[in-house]
């Protein structure tokens, strides 16, 4: 007789086994099927965040920030130190075991949980049936009341740039590099572009992002993608914008990446190209041909905003279907699902996502930049606070950047906000949470933080909204 459940998830990535956790928490009965494998062969749940994305990025991004101040800050404390040397195989010891502890964490909370996990290939079939092969065993048919596709995404690959594996890397193999390359290329100032370009500038490697757009970071407020663009620069890092790469081929003495720019045909030689142009969605074997669900023209999951695809009881959530490819996105869909399936009402609140790039300085949104305030007819007033004019920033040596918050000009309502600086991916919360709970600025204005912290610079952005800073001169 088949296994049945209330729910099966496929994909075990911060999107499912969220929404397994969510399910099994309501007292349905949940298996969590996933297939990942990492470089050392052993099968891991986390999916993509844990194993190759989010996590092992943030642990080499902390590194190598603190070989830069070790280098270039120690000096300014009166710290002394011999030359700050980097031993890689340390470095990415460290990570390994981060991503071991949290990944084994995960198995250990779906046990916790009683939910089933699932190591091997999860497939829909038609009827809310998914058929199972474990790694090292024979298909099984299980059936579900209700199916939870999480099967998450994967880099996308440049035909002018098809991955090696060796010298054109995607950004898991950009993770995993063992020596510090010389000359290192990158092909997207995105987020990854300038995650991992900073990650091996910081290591010593001479970095070239090649970014096809002619505005640097094109998604964020034009105030926080100026002070970047000159911190980048400062860095190192030599971004070039409005370059069209049209070819990269491997050879003995590296990679030849050839591009189009404004000045016309343009060449680069670089010991490894990774290439970080977008990711797309996995459903590589996901659906059998009579599953009944639909894609869209770039391969997405089609779903309602509750991510209900056209099939009854069948879900997907996270990097599969539409809208950003962020972990917590995902996490907050695989709740709300879990809560619908239990009858509950719950929806996600698509327009309040934090966005967080862990560069340095680090940057950090939510809601509308200011040109799409503009554009949007809204009348709107807008505050910023340095971080140079800190007390806590300036403790910190961190004083680059500022905060920026965009707020309705009839009901003050908070329509946006815009962090280049220290801490900016923690500082966003509190802006998340008083948009979600529709604050005004005036709730921030009227609210105590404490001296010194960096969170001031909050306070004191929202106060300069109604020129009423106290710290700063008003416009
Ligand atoms: P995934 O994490 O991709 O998980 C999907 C899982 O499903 C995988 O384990 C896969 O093996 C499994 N699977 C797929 N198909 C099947 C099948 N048929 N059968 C069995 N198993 C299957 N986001 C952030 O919010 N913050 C960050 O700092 C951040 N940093 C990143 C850094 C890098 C380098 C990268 C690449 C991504 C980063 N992201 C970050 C994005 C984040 O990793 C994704 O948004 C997130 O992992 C998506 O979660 P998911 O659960 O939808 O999919
Ligand atoms: P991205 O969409 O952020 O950036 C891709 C960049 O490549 C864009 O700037 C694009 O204009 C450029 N590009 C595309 N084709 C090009 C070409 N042929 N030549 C030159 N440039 C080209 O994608 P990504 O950096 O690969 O990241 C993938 C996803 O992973 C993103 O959606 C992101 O949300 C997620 N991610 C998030 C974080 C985070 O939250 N901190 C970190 C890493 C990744």
């Amino acid at each position: 007789m088949s296994r049945s459940f209330d729910v099966v998830v496929i994909g075990a990535g911060p999107a499912g086994y969220i929404a397994a956790i969510r399910a099994a928490q309501h007292g349905l009965s949940v298996a969590c099927i996933d297939e990942w494998k990492n470089r050392d062969g052993k099968n891991a749940f986390g999916g993509t965040c844990l194993n190759a994305g989010c996590i092992p990025s943030k642990a080499l991004l902390e590194s190598s920030e603190l070989v830069h101040r070790a280098q270039h800050e120690f000096k300014k404390h009166g710290i002394q130190t011999g030359e700050v040397s980097v031993d890689v195989a340390t470095m990415q010891k460290r990570r390994a075991g981060i991503v071991r502890q949290l990944t084994s964490g995960v198995a250990g909370l779906l046990k916790a949980n009683k939910i089933e996990g699932l190591v091997g290939h999860g497939k829909l079939l038609a009827d809310t049936k998914v058929e199972f092969t474990p790694v090292d065993g024979d298909a099984e048919i299980v059936d579900a009341r209700n199916v939870i596709l999480a099967a998450g995404s994967t880099p996308i690959e440049l035909k002018i740039a098809p991955f090696d594996g060796t010298q054109i890397i995607d950004s898991w193999d950009a993770l995993e590099l063992e020596v510090v390359p010389e000359r290192l290329g990158v092909v997207g100032a995105g987020v990854i572009g300038l995650e991992l370009g900073s990650v091996w500038s910081r290591l010593g490697s001479n970095v070239t992002v090649l970014e096809a757009m002619d505005d640097f970071l094109f998604m964020a407020d034009r105030d926080v993608a100026a002070v970047t663009a000159k911190e980048f620069k400062k860095q190192g890092l030599d971004i070039k914008l409005g370059a069209k790469v049209t070819s990269a081929k491997a050879g003995a003495s590296g990679v030849t990446v050839q591009y189009d720019d404004k000045d016309g045909a343009q060449s680069i030689e670089v010991d490894q190209l990774v290439v970080a142009v977008g990711r797309r969605p996995f459903v590589d074997g996901l659906l059998a041909d009579d599953s009944g669900i639909q894609l869209d023209e770039r391969g997405f999951i089609v779903v309602d905003d509750e991510c209900r695809t056209r099939v009854k009881g069948v879900y997907a959530i996270g990097d599969c279907v539409r809208g950003p490819m962020l972990a917590h996105k995902g996490s907050e869909e695989g709740v709300m699902v879990a809560d619908l399936i239990a009858g509950e009402t719950a929806e996600v609140n698509y327009n309040v996502i934090p966005s967080v790039i862990y560069t340095s300085p680090e940057i950090a949104w939510v809601g509308q930049n200011e040109a799409e305030v503009k554009a949007s007819g809204r009348a709107y007033k807008t505050g910023s606070f340095p971080f140079a004019a800190s007390g806590r920033a300036k403790a910190m040596e961190q004083t680059i950047g500022m905060v920026k918050i965009i707020s309705a000009q009839d009901d003050d309502e908070i329509l946006g906000a815009h962090i280049v600086g220290p801490m900016a991916g923690e500082l966003i919360s509190e802006i998340v949470l008083a948009m979600e709970f529709s604050a005004s600025t005036e709730d921030i204005q009227r609210t105590i933080h404490a001296h010194p912290s960096l969170a001031e610079a909050v306070h004191e952005a929202s106060l300069a909204v109604d020129n009423k800073a106290l710290n700063y001169p008003n416009k």
